[in-house]
């Protein structure tokens, strides 16, 4: 199973953390039946910590498409290296024969319900809903992608990977049915 780096316990977010606790994450990554396989696509291209990338003009598969980029806080266009190390996580997920990854939502490279639309450091920051560029590549090479945040479908995961354990019990919502995803996006 591939894990954004930061939900498998790689300090590589924007600020040299990896954003956490993540429990359920753990709880994933412990199981025997659970091989991790992990990476950041943004650590990849430009170091950590660094700047805070977001994307312009449309998601992730937009700037597969070349119809979107994907530009720093500081104005800096980072689409290209960035493309880059989004084929390096599909090249990766393809050598470890991943089926299946867990995504971290709202990030540039990393989402897959969510991200935001133009700069996220600001006052007014708008969100809409598709893939990060990472996910919509993953996606195009077939490789199923979900948010940390889908706790339905990770729910159905667990009783499949560990059947005797325990369920979730709260929220077991996926990211789209909740009422913020609804009253942003009706
Ligand atoms: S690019 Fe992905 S793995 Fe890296 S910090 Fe952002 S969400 Fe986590």
């Amino acid at each position: 199973m591939l894990f954004s780096g930061c939900l498998a316990g790689l300090k590589c977010g924007v600020d040299a953390t990896d954003y956490g606790p993540h429990p359920l994450m753990e709880r994933l990554c412990a199981l025997p039946s659970v091989r991790v396989v992990r990476f950041c696509p943004e650590d990849a291209a430009l170091g950590t910590p660094r700047g805070t990338p977001d994307l312009s003009g449309g998601d992730g598969r937009a700037v597969l498409d070349g119809r979107a980029r994907v530009v720093m806080d500081d104005g800096r266009d980072v689409t290209a290296p960035l493309l880059t190390a989004a084929h390096q996580m599909v090249e990766l997920a393809r050598r470890e024969q991943v089926c299946f990854a867990v995504l971290m939502d709202m990030s540039a490279l990393c989402g897959t319900q969510v991200v935001s639309d133009g700069p996220r450091l600001v006052k007014e920051r708008k969100y809409q809903r598709g893939l990060g560029v990472a996910a919509a590549a993953l996606d195009r090479a077939g490789i199923p992608v979900v948010a940390q945040r889908d706790r339905f479908t990770l729910d159905a995961l667990l009783e499949v990977l560990d059947p005797h354990g325990p369920r979730l019990i709260d929220d077991v919502l996926d990211h789209h049915e909740r009422d913020w995803y609804r009253q942003e996006f009706g």
